[in-house]
């Protein structure tokens, strides 16, 4: 099934479909959750094109490759290019904002990690970023004032909000861009607040975007 970004609406937007980057460990609680240690450099990884597809969809996790698990994530699809960037030019490639899954093969990653290895093998398989529509930058009054929610079969497992973060969004993703291009297309996600757990075949999930929008959808098997 070929991917578009979409907005709330369900309508086409017209930018390319590019790369997903990735901020690892952007909220204190996920970090205590993993007994990971905070970085003071973001810990950024890259989910290719494969990645994405449409959360309104089911959900399709790996059969036989160990847990996979949920980790919701406020999405930023970028309307034009940023190397180098400073805040306000940060504002200005924004298209909006959504919500992402950076779905994780967790004991394929606690292997990785032992080992030394970079994370792609757990995280960047086909179809690993579900995304939900996009709702424009001006309906936001303030980036660092979003509230996102996950729950698995009526359970609310997640509850996140972007002041929490520890890389706030504009910021990041300035930094991002010294780091390499980003482009027109690409998808940010913005870390996971805690509440990470495996995913199961046939499990109804709600997500929302507080005052934006919600999306009901369920998980199967590929
Ligand atoms: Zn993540």
């Amino acid at each position: 099934m070929s991917y578009q970004h979409l907005d709330s609406a369900g309508n086409a937007i017209i930018l390319p479909v590019n790369k997903v980057v990735c901020i690892g460990r952007n909220y204190l609680d996920h970090i205590q959750e993993m007994n990971s240690v905070v970085s003071e450099e973001p810990l950024l990884f890259m989910k290719p094109k494969a990645a994405m597809c449409s959360m309104h969809q089911p959900i399709l996790i790996p059969s036989n490759r160990g847990e996979c698990h949920n980790e919701l994530e406020v999405a930023v699809l970028l309307k034009s290019p940023l190397k180098n960037a400073n805040e306000d030019e940060v504002k200005s490639a924004i298209w909006g904002l959504g919500l992402g899954l950076d779905l994780t093969l967790r004991e394929i990653q606690a292997s990785l990690k032992q080992q030394g290895q970079p994370w792609e093998r757990a995280k960047s398989f086909d179809n690993s970023a579900p995304l939900s529509g996009f709702v424009p930058l001006s309906q936001f009054s303030d980036l660092d004032d979003v509230k996102f929610s996950l729950s698995i079969n009526g359970e609310t497992r997640q509850l996140g909000h972007t002041a929490l973060m520890l890389h706030k969004i504009v910021p990041l993703i300035a930094q991002m861009s010294n780091e390499f291009s980003l482009e027109a297309g690409d998808v940010i996600l913005t870390g996971t607040p805690k509440g990470v757990g495996p995913l199961h075949d046939g499990d109804r999930v709600e997500v929302e975007l507080a005052q934006h929008f919600v999306v009901k959808t369920k998980v199967g098997v590929e």
